[in-house]
């Protein structure tokens, strides 16, 4: 990884003064794994090995004796500079690196790529990319969500607290970019991106419709009203709307049938509802 290495006595009189600036800087976005740019090497608190970062670690150990870090518990670093073990803080004690330059001490967390925009969410409990101004924390949803979501979107309770329902990794700490579709539940961006790929509109939590469908319901408005259905077909369905929760008798269609209640495509069919049946309906009591 051709990191810029020097020789101990230059440590000597470079490691204090006017030297202090540039110093921290060496090596700076040259070392790192797949996951950080970073100067230094975790101390796995488990198992004592020396990994890149924590999730490294989680990747090796996966396969067979699998255990996670627990980003709060690494304690020893080794500058990647100067190969020194030392507690963890953001410069080298030997060398005057930053280890990273981006630091928190709470998750013992380092960044040389501070263009993501780090920061430590002290409700969340733990570091989020994308600049804190662009965030905000949700304390119903338990988790950070873009600013743009402010008082616009359904809360769920530890909505982010849960694997994605698509790949099943957990979503809270993912490294991954999540999305709140509009049911208030969440997922990755990427597998989101799938999902509307294979033409599925709807939350596979809820069954509501995902994302905004006023174009794809006016389309199917022409289409049903171009696609006239004979006489033999001509009769009424109950529905159940994913959406509203309500039911409606509508007319049955091939291509689709609409909630009349809040115009969306995303319903199912149900059984004629029981206070609406009669008086031979066991279900219905008379309350009168
Ligand atoms: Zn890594
Ligand atoms: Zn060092
Ligand atoms: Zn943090
Ligand atoms: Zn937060
Ligand atoms: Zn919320
Ligand atoms: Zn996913
Ligand atoms: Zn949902
Ligand atoms: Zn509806």
């Amino acid at each position: 990884m051709g990191g810029t290495h020097f020789a101990d006595d230059d440590l000597a009189h470079e490691a204090t003064g006017d030297g202090d600036v540039g110093r921290r800087d060496v090596g700076k976005m040259e070392h790192g794994c797949e996951h950080y740019r970073r100067r230094c090497k975790i101390v796995a608190p488990c198992c004592k090995e020396v990994f890149p970062c924590r999730h490294c670690h989680n990747d090796a150990t996966a396969l067979g004796d699998r255990h996670n870090i627990c980003r709060q518990d690494v304690e020893k670093v080794v500058c990647v500079l100067c190969d020194t073990e030392q507690p963890v803080s953001q410069v080298c004690v030997r060398c005057g690196v930053n280890m990273g330059e981006y630091f928190c001490d709470v998750c013992k967390f380092y960044d040389d790529d501070t263009e993501k925009g780090q920061y430590h969410c002290h409700d969340c409990g733990i570091c989020r990319v994308g600049g804190k101004e662009n965030y905000f924390h949700c304390a119903k949803c338990g988790s950070c969500y873009a600013v743009a979501l402010r008082d616009n979107h359904q809360c769920v309770e530890d909505s982010m607290r849960q694997n994605c329902p698509i790949c099943y990794e957990y979503l809270f700490d993912s490294l991954k970019g999540t999305r709140v579709l509009n049911c208030g539940h969440t997922m990755h961006m990427d597998c989101f991106a799938e999902m509307v790929d294979h033409n599925k509109y709807t939350c596979p939590i809820c069954s509501k419709t995902a994302l905004d469908m006023t174009v794809h319901w006016g389309m199917l408005d022409q289409e049903i009203e171009a696609t006239i259905m004979p006489p033999v077909y001509r009769y009424k369905v109950w529905v159940l709307c994913n959406d509203c929760n309500k039911v409606s008798e509508v007319d049955f269609h091939v291509i689709g049938h609409k909630c009349s209640h809040c115009n969306s495509y995303n319903t199912r069919s149900t059984s004629r509802p029981a206070d609406l049946s009669g008086s031979s309906s066991p279900l219905t009591t008379d309350s009168s």
